[in-house]
Protein backbone atom coordinates (compact mmCIF):
# COMPACT_ATOMS: atom_id res chain seq x y z
CA UNK A 1 0.00 0.00 0.00
CA UNK A 2 1.47 3.57 -0.78
CA UNK A 3 2.32 5.77 2.19
CA UNK A 4 2.32 8.64 0.19
CA UNK A 5 -0.67 10.90 1.97
CA UNK A 6 -3.69 11.98 -0.05
CA UNK A 7 -4.30 14.98 -2.20
CA UNK A 8 -0.14 15.21 -2.14
CA UNK A 9 1.94 16.38 -5.77
CA UNK A 10 2.68 12.84 -7.18
CA UNK A 11 5.41 12.14 -9.63
CA UNK A 12 3.18 12.86 -12.05
CA UNK A 13 2.45 16.18 -11.41
CA UNK A 14 6.04 17.52 -11.34
CA UNK A 15 6.84 15.32 -14.13
CA UNK A 16 4.07 17.74 -16.03
CA UNK A 17 5.30 20.82 -14.12
CA UNK A 18 8.96 20.07 -15.47
CA UNK A 19 8.10 19.37 -18.94
CA UNK A 20 6.89 22.61 -19.58
CA UNK A 21 8.76 24.88 -16.56
CA UNK A 22 12.26 26.03 -18.11
CA UNK A 23 11.82 29.80 -19.04
CA UNK A 24 14.69 31.91 -17.64
CA UNK A 25 13.95 34.58 -15.28
CA UNK A 26 15.58 36.68 -17.43
CA UNK A 27 17.79 37.21 -20.06
CA UNK A 28 20.65 38.13 -17.73
CA UNK A 29 22.98 35.71 -16.06
CA UNK A 30 22.38 36.43 -12.99
CA UNK A 31 24.47 34.47 -11.15
CA UNK A 32 27.28 36.05 -12.60
CA UNK A 33 25.81 39.43 -11.02
CA UNK A 34 25.63 37.81 -7.38
CA UNK A 35 28.55 35.77 -7.46
CA UNK A 36 31.06 37.99 -6.70
CA UNK A 37 30.12 38.91 -3.41
CA UNK A 38 29.31 35.31 -2.61
CA UNK A 39 33.22 33.70 -3.24
CA UNK A 40 32.48 33.29 -6.85
CA UNK A 41 29.24 30.98 -6.57
CA UNK A 42 25.87 32.09 -7.51
CA UNK A 43 24.16 32.59 -3.87
CA UNK A 44 20.87 30.59 -4.85
CA UNK A 45 23.25 27.73 -5.99
CA UNK A 46 25.14 27.19 -2.55
CA UNK A 47 23.41 25.30 0.25
CA UNK A 48 25.43 27.57 2.96
CA UNK A 49 22.36 30.06 1.52
CA UNK A 50 19.65 28.21 0.96
CA UNK A 51 19.45 24.12 1.58
CA UNK A 52 17.13 22.78 -1.47
CA UNK A 53 14.11 21.23 0.07
CA UNK A 54 11.77 18.54 -2.43
CA UNK A 55 8.72 16.95 -1.80
CA UNK A 56 9.23 12.77 -1.97
CA UNK A 57 7.87 12.94 -5.13
CA UNK A 58 9.81 15.43 -6.52
CA UNK A 59 13.11 13.73 -5.25
CA UNK A 60 11.94 10.59 -7.23
CA UNK A 61 11.32 12.44 -10.53
CA UNK A 62 14.83 14.10 -10.01
CA UNK A 63 16.47 11.17 -8.99
CA UNK A 64 15.08 8.77 -12.14
CA UNK A 65 16.66 11.88 -14.27
CA UNK A 66 19.74 12.64 -13.21
CA UNK A 67 22.60 11.83 -11.30
CA UNK A 68 23.42 15.76 -9.96
CA UNK A 69 21.56 15.66 -6.69
CA UNK A 70 22.08 13.83 -3.62
CA UNK A 71 21.21 14.27 0.12
CA UNK A 72 21.80 16.98 2.07
CA UNK A 73 24.21 16.28 5.01
CA UNK A 74 24.37 19.10 7.94
CA UNK A 75 27.41 20.75 8.24
CA UNK A 76 26.59 22.47 11.54
CA UNK A 77 23.61 22.43 14.53
CA UNK A 78 21.58 25.09 12.43
CA UNK A 79 21.66 22.97 9.44
CA UNK A 80 20.77 19.85 11.26
CA UNK A 81 17.97 21.60 13.16
CA UNK A 82 16.88 22.24 9.52
CA UNK A 83 17.01 19.00 8.51
CA UNK A 84 15.41 17.45 11.60
CA UNK A 85 12.41 19.74 11.79
CA UNK A 86 11.47 18.80 8.13
CA UNK A 87 7.93 17.13 7.77
CA UNK A 88 9.10 13.41 6.57
CA UNK A 89 7.37 13.71 3.28
CA UNK A 90 10.27 16.24 2.25
CA UNK A 91 14.06 15.77 1.96
CA UNK A 92 16.62 18.03 2.05
CA UNK A 93 19.18 17.77 -0.93
CA UNK A 94 22.15 19.07 -2.65
CA UNK A 95 23.14 19.54 -5.97
CA UNK A 96 26.56 18.78 -7.64
CA UNK A 97 27.38 22.90 -8.36
CA UNK A 98 26.86 25.52 -10.68
CA UNK A 99 29.11 24.50 -12.55
CA UNK A 100 27.35 21.06 -13.23
CA UNK A 101 24.03 22.16 -13.23
CA UNK A 102 21.74 20.54 -16.04
CA UNK A 103 18.86 23.04 -16.23
CA UNK A 104 16.40 20.48 -17.23
CA UNK A 105 16.91 18.74 -14.01
CA UNK A 106 16.60 21.53 -11.73
CA UNK A 107 14.41 21.24 -8.40
CA UNK A 108 11.01 23.51 -9.06
CA UNK A 109 12.57 25.71 -6.10
CA UNK A 110 16.11 26.70 -8.52
CA UNK A 111 13.30 27.35 -11.34
CA UNK A 112 11.18 29.76 -9.13
CA UNK A 113 14.61 31.29 -6.99
CA UNK A 114 14.36 33.91 -6.05
CA UNK A 115 10.05 34.05 -6.22
CA UNK A 116 7.27 32.88 -4.75
CA UNK A 117 3.25 32.69 -5.31
CA UNK A 118 2.07 35.95 -3.63
CA UNK A 119 -1.11 34.99 -2.84
CA UNK A 120 -3.78 37.72 -0.88
CA UNK A 121 -5.96 37.65 1.60
CA UNK A 122 -8.69 36.27 -0.20
CA UNK A 123 -7.04 33.73 -1.50
CA UNK A 124 -6.31 34.89 -4.87
CA UNK A 125 -2.74 33.87 -6.63
CA UNK A 126 -2.08 37.64 -7.58
CA UNK A 127 1.62 36.85 -8.89
CA UNK A 128 5.15 36.48 -7.71
CA UNK A 129 6.83 37.98 -5.09
CA UNK A 130 10.00 37.29 -3.03
CA UNK A 131 12.15 35.72 -0.84
CA UNK A 132 12.90 38.74 1.57
CA UNK A 133 15.68 37.27 3.19
CA UNK A 134 17.36 37.27 0.18
CA UNK A 135 17.07 41.34 -0.87
CA UNK A 136 20.45 42.49 -0.21
CA UNK A 137 22.18 39.36 -1.82
CA UNK A 138 20.22 38.74 -4.76
CA UNK A 139 20.57 40.93 -8.01
CA UNK A 140 17.19 39.97 -9.45
CA UNK A 141 15.34 41.17 -6.68
CA UNK A 142 16.30 44.64 -7.50
CA UNK A 143 16.08 44.08 -10.92
CA UNK A 144 12.68 42.76 -11.28
CA UNK A 145 11.24 44.61 -14.33
CA UNK A 146 13.74 42.88 -16.12
CA UNK A 147 11.23 39.33 -15.44
CA UNK A 148 10.35 37.99 -18.38
CA UNK A 149 6.20 37.57 -19.16
CA UNK A 150 7.36 33.70 -20.71
CA UNK A 151 8.85 33.06 -16.88
CA UNK A 152 5.59 34.93 -15.05
CA UNK A 153 3.41 32.65 -17.22
CA UNK A 154 5.06 29.13 -16.74
CA UNK A 155 5.33 30.07 -13.03
CA UNK A 156 1.97 30.60 -12.60
CA UNK A 157 0.67 27.49 -14.60
CA UNK A 158 3.03 25.68 -12.24
CA UNK A 159 2.14 26.69 -8.89
CA UNK A 160 -1.49 25.90 -10.20
CA UNK A 161 -0.86 22.64 -11.38
CA UNK A 162 0.86 22.30 -7.79
CA UNK A 163 -2.16 23.36 -5.67
CA UNK A 164 -4.67 21.59 -7.43
CA UNK A 165 -3.01 18.29 -7.16
CA UNK A 166 -1.38 19.31 -4.01
CA UNK A 167 -3.99 21.64 -1.14
CA UNK A 168 -1.40 21.49 1.34
CA UNK A 169 1.37 23.30 -0.89
CA UNK A 170 -1.39 26.50 -1.44
CA UNK A 171 -1.90 26.98 2.36
CA UNK A 172 2.07 26.77 2.74
CA UNK A 173 2.30 29.58 0.12
CA UNK A 174 -0.91 31.29 1.68
CA UNK A 175 1.01 31.25 5.11
CA UNK A 176 4.17 32.30 3.59
CA UNK A 177 2.70 35.38 1.83
CA UNK A 178 0.83 36.43 5.27
CA UNK A 179 4.31 36.67 7.08
CA UNK A 180 5.32 38.37 4.13
CA UNK A 181 2.64 40.83 4.63
CA UNK A 182 3.27 40.56 8.69
CA UNK A 183 6.86 41.13 8.47
CA UNK A 184 6.70 44.54 6.07
CA UNK A 185 4.21 45.91 8.56
CA UNK A 186 6.33 45.70 11.21
CA UNK A 187 8.85 47.19 9.00
CA UNK A 188 6.42 49.60 7.79
CA UNK A 189 7.17 49.06 4.06
CA UNK A 190 5.24 48.29 0.90
CA UNK A 191 6.73 45.07 -1.02
CA UNK A 192 6.59 44.77 -4.68
CA UNK A 193 4.55 42.20 -6.68
CA UNK A 194 4.84 41.04 -10.28
CA UNK A 195 1.03 40.55 -11.62
CA UNK A 196 0.35 37.25 -13.20
CA UNK A 197 0.17 39.77 -16.27
CA UNK A 198 2.97 41.43 -16.14
CA UNK A 199 2.15 44.56 -14.26
CA UNK A 200 3.47 45.60 -10.67
CA UNK A 201 2.25 46.17 -7.45
CA UNK A 202 3.52 47.42 -4.27
CA UNK A 203 1.50 45.74 -0.99
CA UNK A 204 1.17 48.46 1.58
CA UNK A 205 1.52 47.90 5.30
CA UNK A 206 -1.14 47.32 7.88
CA UNK A 207 -3.52 45.87 5.67
CA UNK A 208 -3.58 49.50 3.20
CA UNK A 209 -4.20 47.34 0.00
CA UNK A 210 -2.25 46.52 -3.26
CA UNK A 211 -1.48 50.17 -5.51
CA UNK A 212 -0.32 49.89 -8.71
CA UNK A 213 3.09 50.80 -9.95
CA UNK A 214 5.36 51.62 -13.05
CA UNK A 215 8.76 49.91 -13.56
CA UNK A 216 10.69 53.03 -12.30
CA UNK A 217 9.20 52.53 -8.91
CA UNK A 218 10.43 48.68 -8.33
CA UNK A 219 12.84 48.51 -5.49
CA UNK A 220 16.28 48.42 -5.33
CA UNK A 221 18.48 47.43 -2.45
CA UNK A 222 21.60 47.45 -1.19
CA UNK A 223 24.62 46.80 -2.38
CA UNK A 224 22.49 46.66 -6.03
CA UNK A 225 21.34 50.54 -5.86
CA UNK A 226 24.15 51.78 -7.65
CA UNK A 227 27.34 50.62 -9.57
CA UNK A 228 29.38 52.49 -6.87
CA UNK A 229 27.70 50.95 -3.85
CA UNK A 230 28.01 47.61 -5.92
CA UNK A 231 31.81 47.67 -6.65
CA UNK A 232 32.17 48.51 -2.92
CA UNK A 233 30.90 45.32 -1.67
CA UNK A 234 32.66 43.79 -4.44
CA UNK A 235 36.19 44.90 -2.91
CA UNK A 236 34.85 44.24 0.41
CA UNK A 237 33.97 40.96 -0.10
CA UNK A 238 37.72 39.94 -1.99
CA UNK A 239 39.09 42.18 1.59
CA UNK A 240 37.18 39.77 3.42
CA UNK A 241 37.96 36.50 1.56
CA UNK A 242 41.96 37.37 1.37
CA UNK A 243 41.99 37.83 5.22
S1 LIG B 1 18.45 34.29 -8.70
FE1 LIG B 1 19.46 35.80 -7.37
S2 LIG B 1 20.75 34.61 -6.00
FE2 LIG B 1 20.20 33.25 -7.70
S3 LIG B 1 21.87 33.47 -9.20
FE3 LIG B 1 20.30 34.99 -9.74
S4 LIG B 1 20.91 36.88 -8.70
FE4 LIG B 1 22.03 35.19 -7.73
S1 LIG C 1 20.54 22.63 -9.61
FE1 LIG C 1 21.45 24.35 -10.69
S2 LIG C 1 20.11 26.08 -10.23
FE2 LIG C 1 19.67 24.48 -8.70
S3 LIG C 1 21.00 24.96 -6.97
FE3 LIG C 1 22.09 23.52 -8.26
S4 LIG C 1 23.36 24.78 -9.59
FE4 LIG C 1 21.77 26.11 -8.73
Amino acid sequence: MSKRKKNQATRGTYKKIFDFFNAPVMQVDCGAKCAPLNGGEPVCCSADNAIPVVQMSEWKVLRSRTDMWKNFIPVDAASRKIVEELDTTCKAIECNGARNCERDNRSLACRTFPFFPYIDKDGDIIGLSYYWDFEDRCWVISNMALVEQDFVDEFIKAYEILFENDPGEYEVFCDHSASMRRVFSRWKRPFAVIGRDGEYFKVMPKGAGMKKIKDKDLPKFDPFTTKKAFDKAVREAEEEASK
